[in-house]
């Protein structure tokens, strides 16, 4: 049987020790603050908003939230974004995405200042990662990271595989285990013969969007598998982009869906936060 990787745990974890961190900088007069932005009424985006600024305050950051209707124009949003650029208490500016149509979602990401882009989607941010300079780093990959790490999986010189290729999910993920001395394949939709270059696979990370797609087909007896993926399915219960079951018995280590990569995002946003105190 495999073990789980227990996101639920280590993202506590991780979150108790930026508690107590966020405490130390208080002592000597520092606090980070986060600028939450939501534009229009998206259940969903919505629930997000609001566990980020519970997080928030179980860590002792302070969380200014802007709540703006959906008619609000591009300009008015650029406008506050500018504004709380300018703002020295600020010192992280998070605007949840999916904007609405109407805003154009790759203006708004290069409107915040590099410095505050605690998401890590601003292309200069992005670039740092690349050439490994220091710079924010988007979360749920530097969140897979931590899961490997804090489950003793050496990534160092191991065989890794991450299906799918998108700027806040796969790319990033692929340049940080690169950064780790993985050696390291990226598969999308183009990818020929998927299921063998998966098999290769000592790491897998699944981020491909697609609910139970990676079933015992596509992995290594004893591989690790990272499910990056969350969908709600008709009887109301998630599941990831792996066929969990499937999988499972062939494996030495694997995320459940929930409770694996998605408390991990959220953690990683508040290491952020505080790593503007740093
Ligand atoms: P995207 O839809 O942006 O990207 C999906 C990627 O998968 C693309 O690169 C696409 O390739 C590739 N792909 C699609 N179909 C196939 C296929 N049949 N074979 C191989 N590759 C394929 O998704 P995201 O990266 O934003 O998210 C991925 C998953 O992770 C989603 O389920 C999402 O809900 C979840 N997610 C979870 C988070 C969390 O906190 N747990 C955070 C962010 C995302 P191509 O580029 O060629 O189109």
């Amino acid at each position: 049987m495999a073990e789980l990787i227990d996101g639920k745990r280590i993202s506590k974890e991780i979150k108790d020790e930026l508690r107590a961190e966020a405490e130390k900088f208080k002592a000597e007069g520092k606090e980070a603050t986060l600028a939450v932005i939501l534009v229009g009424d998206d259940p969903a985006s919505a629930v997000y908003v609001n566990n980020k600024k519970k997080a928030c305050e179980y860590i002792g950051i302070k969380s200014l939230s802007y709540e703006l209707p959906k008619e609000t124009t591009e300009s008015e949003l650029l406008e506050l974004i500018e504004k709380l650029n300018n703002d020295d208490n600020v010192k992280g500016i998070l605007v949840q995405l999916p904007v609405p149509d109407h805003i154009d979602e790759n203006k708004i990401i290069r409107s915040i200042s590099p410095l505050k882009d605690v998401d890590g989607f601003h292309p200069l941010n992005v670039g740092a990662l690349l050439i490994g300079e220091k710079g924010y780093v988007s979360c749920t990959p530097a969140g897979v990271i931590q899961l490997l790490k804090r489950s003793n999986v050496d990534i160092a010189g191991k065989e890794c595989v991450v299906v799918g290729r998108s700027n806040i999910v796969g790319k990033p993920m692929g340049v940080l285990l690169l950064r780790e001395n993985g050696t390291v394949t990226i598969a999308h939709s183009k990818t020929k013969d998927l299921k063998s270059i998966c098999k290769r696979a000592d790491i897998l990370v699944v981020a491909v969007g697609k609910p139970k797609m990676i079933n015992a087909d596509y992995v290594k007896e004893g591989a690790v598998v990272i499910d990056v993926g969350i969908h709600r399915m008709d009887n109301g219960k998630l599941c990831g982009d792996v066929d969990f079951d499937s999988v499972e018995p062939h494996v030495s280590k694997i995320t459940p869906v929930p409770g694996g990569v998605g408390p991990m995002t959220i953690a990683m946003l508040m290491d952020n936060c505080i790593s503007s105190l740093r």
